[in-house]
């Protein structure tokens, strides 16, 4: 199996045969050792640092960030049909490879060049880890926030709580957005790197969930904190701006796309057990009721697909814009639901128990109606955007 270079100064670049290659050989890692790491995570509930190590070392976490700092360079379309088949493995080792090919972003639009060395370097290389801390236990998720910081000098204080902080006990630093204390709306708020082990801060890791087992979330409580000042991306007023601005197209689109990879995943299970299982004497593939069943799963990831990749194609373009990315999202989400919901009643009663794949697969799903944006927050983008042309 071929092992994408480690060595950050030499950028991935690969051509129509590479990218073909590269391609084949994430399919059987995910199909073979990732497989095996399903199974080790739902064993022992952990997500080991010998799977971050390996997905490191294999590259995985540097397939889209630019060359200039370490990355493969991959174009977003060419990165979401990668992103698509890790989609088809645990949700924990998708959850990794998502968040290190997208946190980047923020990172890289606003760092001076002191910090490109300190953050997105090291991010980049796989060195350190970095989380994103947005949603809070008593606001609103955007302008509504209240984690506040007071300046002292060369100093913020930081004093506020966040919740559900994807590796929000495991990251060296979390992108915080908070806000100026007294300020309002999205005026006065600000991005701060913190680190989450830090004097002041209190990270609690959260209950386990339904599915993403093994992946470690926070609640980060933060009682005046100091922060440098120096660890603030962008002005003070452009908080909302690091965290949604550039950043929010390409993160939906990312997470519509991994709608569609655990899909596919969900669809390829329900092909494979109605070609095994018989009733009747007759395999259940060939009812009509089944066939016709699986024929509209797959038109329905068919079609999150492509407008998956529509909105992607668009904001490589320059065209497009957060609303594309919230119909993909919008749609690629739901599509999921009822993709897995049709796959497990494929599967009957045993689908149900946990040692049928589909089980995990449908609690995994479950997650992805949360990360960036419920379907409400996808609509009210997507209505004020028609209402407003
Ligand atoms: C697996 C997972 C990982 C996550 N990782 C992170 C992370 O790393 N960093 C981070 O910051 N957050 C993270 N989150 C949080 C996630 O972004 C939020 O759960 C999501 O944005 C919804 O916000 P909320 O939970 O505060 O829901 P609430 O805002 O409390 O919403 C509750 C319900 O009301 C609806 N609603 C809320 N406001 C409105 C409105 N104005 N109009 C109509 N309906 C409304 C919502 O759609 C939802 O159905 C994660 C969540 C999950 C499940």
């Amino acid at each position: 199996m071929t092992v994408i270079s480690a060595d950050a100064s030499q950028p991935l670049g690969p051509d129509e045969v590479g990218f073909a290659a590269l391609k084949d050989e994430i399919g059987a890692y995910v199909h073979d050792a990732g497989e095996r790491w399903a199974e080790r995570i739902e064993r022992e509930r952990v997500v080991s640092e010998e799977l971050w190590s390996e997905l490191r070392d294999r590259g995985y976490l540097r397939l889209a960030a630019p060359p200039d700092c370490g990355g493969g360079g991959l174009p977003l379309t060419r990165y979401l049909q990668l992103l698509e088949i890790f989609s088809m493995s645990h949700g924990s080792l998708r959850m990794i490879v998502h968040v290190c090919n997208g946190i980047w972003r923020p990172i890289a639009a606003h760092a001076t060049e002191e910090q490109r060395e300190r953050f997105l370097v090291p991010l980049v290389a796989g060195d350190i880890k970095v989380g994103f801390a947005l949603t809070e236990p008593d606001a609103g998720t955007g302008a509504d926030l209240r984690s506040s910081v007071v300046r002292e000098h060369d100093t913020y204080y930081l004093t506020g709580t966040k919740h559900l902080i994807t590796f929000g006990t495991t990251a060296d630093y979390v992108l915080v957005i908070a806000r100026l204390r007294g300020t309002e709306g999205a005026d006065g708020t600000l991005a701060l790197m913190v680190s989450p082990h830090g004097e002041g801060v209190r990270s609690t890791l959260m209950p386990e969930m339904m599915g993403l087992r093994g992946t470690d979330h926070a609640q980060l409580a933060f009682d005046r904190a100091p922060v440098p000042a120096a660890n603030r991306l962008g002005e003070e007023g452009q908080g909302l701006e690091v965290a949604i601005g550039g950043f929010l197209a390409p993160s939906r689109i990312s997470l519509a796309m991994t709608c569609v990879g655990l899909a596919q995943r969900a669809l390829d299970l329900a092909v494979g057990y109605a070609r095994r299982r018989e009733t009747f004497g007759r395999k259940i593939a060939e009812r009509q009721a089944i066939s016709f069943k699986l024929a509209e799963m797959a038109t329905d990831v068919e079609a999150a697909r492509c407008l998956v990749m529509h909105a992607a194609r668009a904001w490589e373009w320059g065209g497009g814009s957060v609303t594309e990315a919230s119909m993909a999202k919008l749609f690629a989400d739901e599509m999921l639901q009822r993709v897995t919901d049709a796959a497990l009643h494929v599967h009957g009663g045993i689908g149900y128990f946990s040692s049928s794949p589909i089980e995990r697969v449908y609690r995994d799903a479950r997650a992805q109606r949360f990360e960036e944006g419920t379907a409400e927050i996808q609509k009210m983008t997507i209505a004020r955007e028609l209402l407003r042309r």
